[in-house]
């Protein structure tokens, strides 16, 4: 899973830093903040699905899965897009 925080909807209200600090620290504001780059380990994605959920301003949201391409599985199945039709 890969997710993508707006900055500047957050409204630092914590919910996130809560259910998965460390993908979501707080800035000396009281802001969240994306560590660690938007590509989620397996075993981390029920606390930053949690966080993303209970965001009140809907600042995280989730990417599209790179193993898709235009709704479709990649072909080769390595999540590698696709080769643009010439
Ligand atoms: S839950 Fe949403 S509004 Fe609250 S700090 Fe996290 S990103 Fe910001």
């Amino acid at each position: 899973m890969k997710i993508k925080l707006d900055r500047t909807r957050c409204d630092g209200f914590g919910l996130c830093a809560k259910h998965a600090p460390d993908h979501f620290p707080l800035d000396d504001w009281g802001y969240a903040v994306l560590a660690g780059g938007p590509a989620i380990a397996p075993a981390d994605e029920a606390a930053v699905t949690r966080a993303l959920l209970d965001c009140p301003v809907h600042a995280i949201t989730m990417l599209p899965d790179s193993n898709w391409v235009n709704g479709e599985p990649a072909p080769d199945g390595t999540g590698a897009p696709a080769a643009h039709p010439v």
